[in-house]
């Protein structure tokens, strides 16, 4: 068993009614200033002027939580040439030192708990759960980054060899990395590809994604007070061509991307096209994720997991469940009882603790999917699909909603949002099931609700997917115990959160001395 010398950070129990008021009152305090984010290129942060553009929540366009500048290409060179000169002196700093300033800044986020909540809450749209178990992860990240380095490359191994010979295999970090991360996980996800390429002696330019530059913003300043000099970590905000210069620059020696499935093509085609190097990509897309429940399941934990699976934050996740398959025996059961828990879903504003689906995150998210919605009113059985409550029409919300179809080709993209489908399937086709998914050449996560031993050994046998929940929700995986990644169209490896994780961002030396 491997056993990591951390514990997971607990939160807050929400739960408790007294602990949630004052958090709830805290994250109003924090949003009564407005945000102001931009760049910050050694040290120094451009965050005024009249360059800088609204930011407003995807909860309700009215409302205005702040003013975002977007980098200039100065910038951008400025944070390059600064990191690179930096790579010298981050790389020889011991691990143990790294790793001391990683675990300071896993504090420093917990004492700023409500301002990254309500960045979260409302630039990202996340509801105050999704909130808090993101900040959770990302403090995990920081930490088990933290003791992976300590493990991995505080010491050189030592291998042995020919009798008046040493050998020596090292670790050290490979030079600038460029984070280029998602908006629906702006402070997990950033801050697990930042600290992961810290930890093993990198120099970082991170780039938030465009819809959420504020949580980025507040994530490099924590980390920036933590003790990360200032050369070491670069922050820049923008769009694709941002992105797109940054990678081509061939100073930058690493590239760490989560996101879309096309914009990891471009930024493969970006490497291969700048020549120099052969770096490493290492990239998390997305995945056509199934949950199959067979007629021994239990239908309320079926029922249970599903919804926690599609819906849980607004299914924005590359982990959400997108399809159910049903055995034909049950699924009449199933599908009734899966409606009326759809039907009890709350979907309004994230700080009302008891909504349960708030906002998507912007209006090009909210067309897709309700484009899909049309396509499967014409082409599937609806099943159910909320109205949208009055309260909501101010901002980008999708309700949820449920569809029957036929077969599994009917979905032939990733469908980003609160809509889940069932497919029923006949009790000897469940190897069917598994290659059809597994045709669909994304390999992300696998839910499976069965008490045959058999059927979760051929599952996992056969199933090419990176991360297997059986008997439980397929979402929110947890740091340093379900490391977390897929293959195929879903994501080149290693797993975040993972034992293996920091092994991409470092460089192996050997040495041989003859003595
Ligand atoms: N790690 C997250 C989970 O297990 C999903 C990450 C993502 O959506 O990119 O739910």
């Amino acid at each position: 068993i491997y056993l990591p010398e951390r514990k997971n950070s607990a939160g807050l129990p929400l739960v408790e009614v007294s602990v949630r008021r004052t958090l709830l009152s805290d994250i109003g305090k924090a949003l009564k200033t407005p945000f102001a984010a931009g760049p910050i290129v050694n040290g120094n942060a451009t965050t005024a002027g009249d360059a800088a553009a609204l930011a407003v929540s995807p909860h309700d366009h009215r409302e205005r939580i702040g003013t975002v500048r977007l980098a200039t290409p100065q910038n951008l060179e400025d944070a390059i040439t600064s990191a690179r000169n930096a790579s010298a002196h981050w790389e020889r700093t011991e691990a143990a030192e790294r790793a001391r300033i990683l675990e300071t800044a896993a504090d420093l986020f917990e004492r700023d708990r409500a301002t990254l909540l309500a960045a979260l809450i409302r630039e990202a749209g996340k509801t105050l759960d999704a909130a808090q178990a993101e900040l959770r992860e990302a403090v995990d990240y920081l930490r088990y980054y933290a003791v992976e380095a300590r493990r991995l490359l505080s010491n050189s191994i030592r291998l042995r060899g020919p009798t008046g010979e040493e050998n020596t295999l090292t670790l050290r970090g490979r030079g600038t990395f460029a984070c280029i991360s998602p908006w629906n996980f702006p402070v997990a996800i950033f801050t697990g590809q930042i600290a992961a390429a810290l930890a093993a002696g990198n120099p970082v330019i991170a780039k938030p994604a465009e819809q959420t530059p504020i949580s980025g913003y507040l994530v490099v300043k924590l980390l920036h007070e933590a003790g990360i000099p200032r050369d070491v970590l670069h922050l820049v905000t923008g769009g694709g061509k941002l992105g797109e210069a940054l990678v081509k620059d061939t100073r930058v020696e690493g590239v760490v991307f989560t996101g879309s499935g096309e914009t990891a093509w471009a930024i493969q085609k970006t490497l291969v096209d700048r020549r120099g190097a052969i770096i490493p990509f290492i990239a998390e897309t997305g995945g056509i994720n199934a949950m199959i429940a067979d007629s021994s399941a239990l239908p309320e934990q079926v029922v249970r997991d599903a919804v926690r699976s599609a819906f849980d934050s607004a299914g924005q996740r590359c982990s959400a469940a997108r399809i159910l398959f049903v055995q034909d025996e049950s699924a009449s059961r199933i599908r009734s009882m899966l409606a009326g828990a759809i039907e009890a879903l709350d979907v309004g504003d994230p700080l009302d603790y008891a909504t349960d689906i708030g906002p998507v995150i912007d209006e090009t998210a909210q067309d897709l999917l309700e484009s899909h919605k049309v396509r499967m009113q014409r082409e599937a059985r609806e099943i159910v699909d909320l109205a949208m409550p009055e309260a909501c029409r101010a901002g980008t919300y999708v309700t949820p909603a449920l569809f029957e179809i036929d077969r599994l080709a009917k979905l032939d993209h990733e469908v980003f949002g609160p809509i889940l489908h069932m497919i029923r399937y006949q009790r000897d086709q469940l190897d069917k099931v598994v290659a059809a998914l597994n045709a669909t050449g994304y390999g992300l996560t696998l839910g499976l609700h069965s008490r045959i031993e058999s059927v979760a050994q051929y599952v996992a046998e056969n199933a090419r997917v990176g991360n297997l929940y059986i008997n439980r929700n397929q979402i929110g995986a947890v740091v340093g115990v379900q490391p977390f990644g897929g293959e195929g169209l879903s994501g080149t490896g290693p797993k975040a959160g993972g034992p293996n994780y920091l092994l991409r961002f470092a460089t192996e030396r050997t040495r041989s001395t003859d003595i």
